[in-house]
């Protein structure tokens, strides 16, 4: 558990999205967790991926060290990490082993050209945000979803989290990896009113090479997830050349229908986007899929909707084209 300096249980969060409505039912307010134990090649929010506070760095938004100057000036080491190019842009930032205490470069940049990703919030601070839209909630059965990042790597701040938002009446969804050990899994899950997971490939050396780890675990505490009686929706971001072959998509099947029972709320197959490339380059990352040109809309929604008729038709799965269609909890 993290603790702010004076002491109280605090969760390391990287965004907070309000009015979602694709990560659980109704609209709902989104805490993303900083840290995750995967990899995938296509993730969107790259900013979670290692733990910890780190710089993203917005060059264009730099209004120049000439006419401002106010990093280096914040800077207790004289803006030495700071790194700026021939013409006084920011072009980057070298962090020093001083800057994970201060990041006070970020905070007085007044055209936010340095940005910090993760931010430690308390439980009532964290409340006070989800309790603005509280009416929203009630009205379309929407509430909270705790993602990441992985939010089960911060399980005991999740729980009281959980509890807060119980104890105002508030739905809760877990969106995890579920590559932990089933013991965090189970413990938060026992506060989750619905838990959404992914199926990324079901062949564990195909699932190592896009995530940086095979699926043995996430498949058994899928079964485990099931079998504590959770409401549970599956995913599958499908991307063509590495994932979306039919046969890959018919073994996902044959695991949801014999293994789980077909006990799922839904399996959702995604369509890939290319997104956060931004935030890729914030972090000064290269982007994995960076050569990677994804096909035409055309390519990828038919390919979405023969593989939706085969697990419909010839396996009997709740199935859905991506995540718009409305869920059926009941
Ligand atoms: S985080 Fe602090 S020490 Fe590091 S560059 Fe920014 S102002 Fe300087
Ligand atoms: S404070 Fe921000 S805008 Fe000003 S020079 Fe530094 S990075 Fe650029």
């Amino acid at each position: 558990m993290l603790y702010t300096k004076n002491g109280e249980p605090a969760g390391l969060v990287t965004n907070i999205q309000k009015y979602t409505i694709h990560d659980g039912p109704g609209i709902r307010t989104e805490v993303f967790f900083s840290g995750c134990s995967l990899a995938c090649i296509w993730c969107s929010n790259p900013e979670t991926i290692a733990p910890g506070r780190k710089f993203g760095i917005y060059p264009n938004k730099c209004i120049g060290r000439d006419k401002c100057s106010w990093c280096v000036k914040a800077c207790p080491l004289g803006g030495a990490p700071l790194l700026f190019d021939g013409e006084g842009m920011l072009s980057g930032i070298a962090p020093a082993p001083e800057c994970a205490d201060c990041y006070r470069c970020a905070e007085d940049c007044p055209s936010r050209a340095i940005k910090v990703w993760g931010e430690l919030y308390t439980v009532p601070e964290l409340m006070e945000i989800i309790l603005q839209d509280k009416s929203f909630y009630a009205r379309t059965g929407g509430g909270v979803t705790l993602s990441g990042g992985e939010v089960l790597l911060q399980a005991e701040f999740a729980l009281l989290l959980l509890e807060a938002c119980h104890a105002e009446g508030i739905g809760t969804c877990i969106e995890s990896a579920l590559f932990v050990p089933w013991e965090s899994a189970e413990r938060v899950f026992a506060l989750a009113d619905l838990v959404i997971t992914d199926i990324k490939h079901m062949d564990s050396a195909a699932h190592e090479k896009i995530t940086g780890a095979g699926n043995e675990l996430i498949l058994e505490n899928i079964k485990k997830t099931v079998q504590m009686g959770k409401k549970l929706v599956i995913r599958t971001p499908v991307v063509i050349g590495y994932n979306a072959e039919e046969q890959n998509i018919r073994a996902t099947a044959e695991f949801i229908r014999e293994e789980l029972g077909g006990n799922i709320v839904a399996w959702q197959l995604l369509p890939y986007r290319k997104m956060g490339t931004e935030k890729y380059d914030s972090l000064m990352q290269p982007y994995p899929l960076e050569d990677y040109t994804p096909p035409e809309r055309e390519e990828w929604e038919a390919n979405l909707r023969r593989l939706t008729d085969i697990v419909q038709t010839e396996y009997g799965l709740p199935v859905m084209a991506g995540s718009s269609e409305k869920l059926n909890l009941e």
